[in-house]
């Protein structure tokens, strides 16, 4: 079906501030916008594979239901009528969570998340789950049991993992806006690979209620937009105390669109040596390098060298992080044994009751090969005897990665770093070598681990034509210089790259 268009412009390739201004002034509708991302996700999906569910019926009433309240003069909600797709890792009530995981292949969740409630509240359109790494433990959504995501830029490429099902369909106007879940850089990395924004906020700033959990001293659910000024809206949305989320944190929340201007006169970027060092790809040290000039001409001080000694070395950061992360899932998984969730194998085959076999069999055909190692590495470093060599020495480590970071934002305002070290991967060509997928994360891990803010937003297109992230991260609670300055590297590029039309 051709897209609906309106001024030249396809529906599904509005931003959500466009499709709210509108949706309110009642030049489009609520259903006319998810009618045409819902045509979109039937053309794409047999390419990019980005969705686990859709549910166009629910959808539609919903939206239906906006445009009614719209048309009797009610007060709308802050995303009224705007189309969104949530990671399959995030409760929604009455439909499917499978975590991309075989093991949750028919769970139905009782409940909504904190972060849906919000997004019911403020009249936004759920339209699907979205495809990720099983459990969200990868970094290239090749994990997922439903088979890997695609890259809308490339369909040889992965998007980026664990959230690739939300880069990918924001980025192939599949949906207006999506959540992810990011431990590790699983919203900030994909988001890079696919040329959309992705954000993940201070450890705190959003309920974690009704997030499946990975590694809970690390999760956090953060908005993937198309640009900057949507990423803000939707922060503003699902950030806030939450009872129900003993580590939600009790602090005000900014009108964070409100403030946004893009103005950084004064801003201090700072720029770490250690973000520069062997690996990193060359296309991606110069847009780096590029983006700090033109933030530089925007009034920006450009503060370097500064140095992240151990927050920014992969021996520290990354072995640290696949301690404490694998640490904490093998305890989160523990809860997946076929009897209270999911899948349950049927134990012995002379049908004779027995419970171990019946875990056994249930644990080794439900999950995949990397959450099975990650139980295992996870049981491993907490056991008797190597505790105190690996997890005591981890959390060490961690503390020193706080601090590293801490000094750093008593110098500047935000860091500015690569987000990966390289562009989008061909699928398969890291999925047999784990230390390498791991590696990938480097310049994300730190983040989680020190409990801080960092966005990833479009900084340049490769010479093979694959979009380029920047990163910024800032100290705890500063997601408004985050913004602030993301929308700043939004004004000084030439133009926003669009990385499939429809
Ligand atoms: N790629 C990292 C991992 O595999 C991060 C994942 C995430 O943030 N969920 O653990």
């Amino acid at each position: 079906m051709t897209p609906l268009l309106v001024s030249d412009v396809a529906l599904n390739e509005l931003t959500a501030c466009d499709v709210i201004q509108r949706v309110r002034s009642g030049e489009t509708s609520s259903v006319e916008v998810t009618q045409s991302v819902l045509d979109r996700i039937e053309s794409a999906e047999p390419t990019l594979n980005a969705f686990v569910s859709v549910d166009v019926e629910r959808a539609l009433a919903r939206a239906e239901s906006i445009d009614k309240r719209r048309s009797r003069g009610e007060e709308l909600g802050d995303l009224a009528g705007v189309p969104i797709a949530v990671k399959d890792v995030i409760c929604v009530r009455g439909g499917r969570t499978t975590c991309g995981s075989r093991i949750l292949e028919h769970y139905v969740a009782p409940y909504d998340a904190t972060v849906i409630e919000r997004l019911h509240q403020a009249d936004a359109v759920l339209v699907g789950k979205t495809n990720m790494d099983e459990f969200a433990m990868g970094s290239s959504c090749e994990n997922s049991f439903f088979g890997p995501t695609r890259n809308p830029a490339d369909p040889d490429r992965v998007p980026g993992g664990s959230s690739g099902g939300s880069a990918a369909a924001v980025a192939a106007h599949e949906t207006i806006l999506a959540l992810g879940s990011d431990t590790g850089g699983s919203v900030r990395q994909p988001a890079g690979y696919c040329g959309v924004v992705g954000l993940k906020p201070t450890y705190g700033r959003v309920s974690r209620y009704g997030l499946v959990a990975f590694a809970s001293s690390l999760d956090q659910i953060g908005p993937v937009a198309k640009d900057v000024a949507d990423a803000a809206l939707l922060l503003s949305v699902i950030a806030g105390h939450d009872s129900r989320d003993a580590t939600s944190v009790d602090e005000a929340v900014p009108d964070y669109p409100q403030k946004l201007t893009g103005e950084v006169e004064g801003l201090k970027v700072g720029l770490a040596e250690e973000h520069f060092g062997a690996g990193l790809d060359e296309e991606i040290r110069s847009a780096v390098e590029e983006t700090a000039r033109r933030l530089e001409e925007q009034g920006a001080e450009i503060v370097s060298p500064l140095s992240l000694e151990v927050a920014a070395n992969p021996d520290y950061c990354i072995g640290a992080y696949y301690i404490i992360a694998t640490a904490e899932a093998s305890a989160n998984l523990s809860r997946y044994d076929g009897v209270k969730f999911g899948f349950r194998h049927r134990g012995r085959s002379d049908g004779r009751a027995d419970l171990l076999e019946m875990y056994r069999q249930s644990r080794s055909s439900g999950f995949g090969a990397e959450v099975k190692r990650r139980i295992m590495l996870g049981t491993y470093v907490l056991s008797a005897g190597y505790y105190e060599a690996y997890y005591l020495e981890a959390q060490k480590v961690r503390t020193l990665i706080r601090r590293d970071f801490e000094k750093a934002f008593a110098r500047c305002d935000v860091l500015l770093s690569p987000v990966a070290p390289t562009t989008a991967f061909p699928i398969g060509e890291q999925i047999d070598d784990p230390l390498q997928m791991y590696l990938n994360d480097v310049y994300t891990v730190s983040v989680n681990l020190a409990g801080i803010p960092g966005i990833s937003v479009p900084a340049a297109t490769s010479s093979e034509g694959l979009p380029i992230g920047v990163q910024l991260l800032a100290a705890p609670f500063r997601e408004e210089a985050l913004l602030q300055a993301a929308r700043a590297v939004e004004l000084g590029l030439p133009s926003i790259p669009t990385p499939m039309r429809s």
